[in-house]
Order: C-alpha cells, then structure tokens, then sequence
C-alpha cells in the first residue's frame, strides 16, 4: 500500500465514521464556518475546563476532505490546552503551506503531534481544496477567539 493509498484510508475512515460528531447542549464557545467555493460547512461546540478544551462536538456538511479534517482536528484538540491546540493549528497550515513555519512533531512539545492530520498534506497538491482542508480550523480559530480571556 502506498503512503497516499494509507492517507486515502485515514481520509475516508473519518468521513465514513466522524469522531465527536453532535453538539453540546451549554457550549462555551461556538463558531460557524463556510466555504463557499465547495459549499462546506462546520459547526464548532467547545467546553472549557479552565484553559483546556474538555469538549468538542462537531456538524456540519460538505466534501470528504472538510469533513474529515474537522473530524481529525476534533480528535486533536480534545483535553488540549487551548495554547497547545493553537500551536497545533500553526503546525497544519504550516503542513499545509498555508502559513509559514515548522510542521509535523516536535519532540521538545508533545501536544505537536499531527497525527491523522498528516493524511492530509496530500491536499496541498490540489489548491482550490486546501480551503476545504482549513475550514475547521479557521473555523475554531473563531470559537476560541477571547478565549482564554485576557
Ligand atoms: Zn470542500
């Protein structure tokens, strides 16, 4: 099997299965995104304990490539420091040439793994879904905007 044939597979598992689907009844934070170019849309439910990120539920519709991505960010960021899931946020696009900067694992910062994410540096071969790929985070980056508060 080939690398892309394997992030083929980690792409469509989570289309076809998406984690932390749903929303929460009383969230501390919420965010709507859309990309109109491919008409996908994400729904951000967080919960805060303290400054980690307890909770997170997600909807939304749209392309395997949106979908998935916002299934493997809510992976990602779940029990996460709100700093920790933003510095993961800086390693996608750098991942994903979005923004400049280091990509992938930093041994020095446990919470940098990519994990799944790294199935979808592929993307970057096809611009117009790059868009696709980064809506759920520009998405979060809304919820967690004010957050923690100043
Ligand atoms: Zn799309």
């Amino acid at each position: 099997m080939s690398l892309d044939d394997l992030y083929r597979e980690v792409i469509l598992d989570h289309y076809r299965h998406p984690r932390r689907r749903g929303a929460l009844e009383h969230p501390d934070a919420h965010a709507d995104g859309q990309n109109p170019l491919c008409g996908d849309e994400i729904a951000i439910d967080l919960a805060f304990d303290g400054d980690r990120i307890a909770d997170v539920r997600i909807r939304g519709r749209g392309c395997s490539i949106s979908q998935a991505s916002a299934s493997m960010m809510a992976e990602a960021i779940t029990g996460k420091t709100i700093a920790d899931a933003k510095d993961l946020m800086h390693r996608f696009k750098a991942m994903m040439d979005i923004e400049p900067g280091e990509a992938g694992l930093d041994a020095a910062r446990p919470g940098a793994a990519l994990g799944d994410l790294e199935a979808l540096q592929g993307v970057r071969r096809f611009p117009v879904r790059i868009k696709c790929a980064d809506l759920p985070w520009a998405t979060l980056a809304q919820a967690l905007e004010g957050h923690p508060p100043a």
